[in-house]
């Protein structure tokens, strides 16, 4: 977090400017010269990025004749890639027309666009509680008003939406939810509540802007239809994507599919932004949709990601069994423990750090620090034996802590 420059004659809305706790994570373990276990930010496994295809992707796609591969190309994205993705979208829940999708960089671009699209300084926005607070943070930056409304194991608690609402006197103009894998809680929205959430946002002329990077990686359980199939084209829901979690999230590539009277609006306010999303990484994205490498690196790393969750799970029951309780997640990265008795975990972080583990406070996903006493884990990041060992250290701290 930053403390505002008094002196600079800054605009009212970068007080609105909040940061992010869970990116600057990064750069804080970056800092670390010590062995720390890393369960704090929401990186895909090192091993499970396809670097080697990548990079003969790379050779070939950015090689010497690939001059075009560096100049200014199209702002809704480059026709190589929307082609891919088209392809890859198809026969899917989220299965689409060209007219619909901008390629963006990363989720939070989406995230970004749909707020500079649809939120005014005032309007109110329905966030999860908890909540990706990056979301909640890019409505904060244009001003918005936040209704907390929580997540329970079915996701967003629709019941209590309705009823926040009436209380608030005013509909919300827009409800940022991540209704599958939700980040960080890992819980996923029922069908029944995935339909009611559509049913309310229409009666409120609300947005949904359903963010839901992690669908791809149901590793138990059936599948559910995304809001976006749900919706049936609703111009009211608009969907953010990205290749972070499925491929790198250092590419930062991803896509949104909005209503296709947004497509100029949408070109409109990249080309007021970032002109064109990165071509060199729109084209290594490309390379690995068209040679057909997704469906089988997705496979491998589901398959990777429930042991990785399983093995977390059970060192959990190990050692936490008798202070705290956690989330059963069928996909995605997360894992959320609510400790029992009180263990506050922002004081828990320097403790566990020293002893070489890191994760990242409830406090952090909640604009209103309703988490004092939960935390959350990224099973996805590291391998099970690291894994192990890494839950021993957080009991360790966690016994430190109780005896200072
Ligand atoms: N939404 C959610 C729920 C996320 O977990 C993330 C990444 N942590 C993002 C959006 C941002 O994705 P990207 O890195 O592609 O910007």
């Amino acid at each position: 977090m930053t403390t505002q420059p008094q002196t600079l004659p800054l605009a009212e809305r970068a007080s609105g400017l909040v940061g992010s706790v869970i990116d600057s994570s990064t750069s804080l373990l970056a800092s670390q010269t010590h062995d720390i276990v890393r369960f704090a930010m929401g990186s895909p496994a090192a091993e499970a990025v396809p670097t080697q295809i990548l990079s003969e992707i790379g050779a070939q796609a950015l090689g010497p004749d690939a001059a075009d591969a560096f100049d200014y190309a199209a702002t809704e994205g480059d026709p190589a890639l929307r082609e891919a993705l088209l392809s890859m979208l198809e026969g899917t829940s989220d299965a689409t027309t060209s007219d619909r999708l901008t390629i963006t960089s990363g989720g939070m671009q989406g995230l970004d666009l749909a707020c500079k699209l649809f939120v005014d300084p005032g309007d109110l926005v329905v966030v999860e509680s908890p909540t990706y607070t990056n979301g909640s943070a890019t409505a904060l930056s244009y001003q918005a008003e936040l209704l907390e409304v929580p997540v329970d194991h079915a996701g967003l608690d629709v019941d209590s939406l309705e009823s926040q609402v009436e209380a608030a006197g005013r509909t919300p103009k827009a409800i940022y939810t991540v209704p599958t894998f939700q980040n960080p809680s890992g819980a996923s929205m029922s069908l029944e509540r995935r339909h009611r959430l559509l049913d309310l946002a229409r009666r409120w002329g609300s947005v949904v802007i359903d963010d839901d990077p992690y669908g791809m990686l149901r590793f138990a359980g059936e599948p559910l239809p995304t809001l976006r199939e749900l919706g049936g084209g609703d111009p009211l829901v608009f969907s953010v994507r990205t290749f972070s979690k499925i491929v790198a999230p250092g590419l930062r590539v991803g896509w949104v599919d909005a209503a296709p009277e947004l497509g100029q609006l949408l070109i409109n306010a990249k080309q007021a932004m970032d002109t064109c999303t990165n071509l060199p990484a729109q084209r290594l994205v490309a390379g690995f949709l068209a040679g057909g490498h997704l469906e089988e690196h997705l496979v491998t790393q589901r398959a990777e990601y429930l042991r990785r969750k399983v093995a977390m799970q059970e060192s959990l029951t190990e050692h936490f069994g008798d202070i705290a309780r956690w989330t059963d997640p069928e996909g995605g990265f997360f894992l959320w423990v609510s400790f029992e008795q009180p263990v506050l975990t922002e004081a828990l972080f320097p403790v566990a750090l020293a002893e070489g583990v890191a994760y990242i406070p409830g406090n952090a996903f909640s604009p209103s620090q309703a988490f004092p006493h939960d935390l959350r884990l990224c099973f996805a990041s590291t391998p099970p034996d690291r894994i192990r060992e890494g839950v021993a250290r957080l009991r360790r701290a966690v016994d430190q802590l109780a005896a200072q």
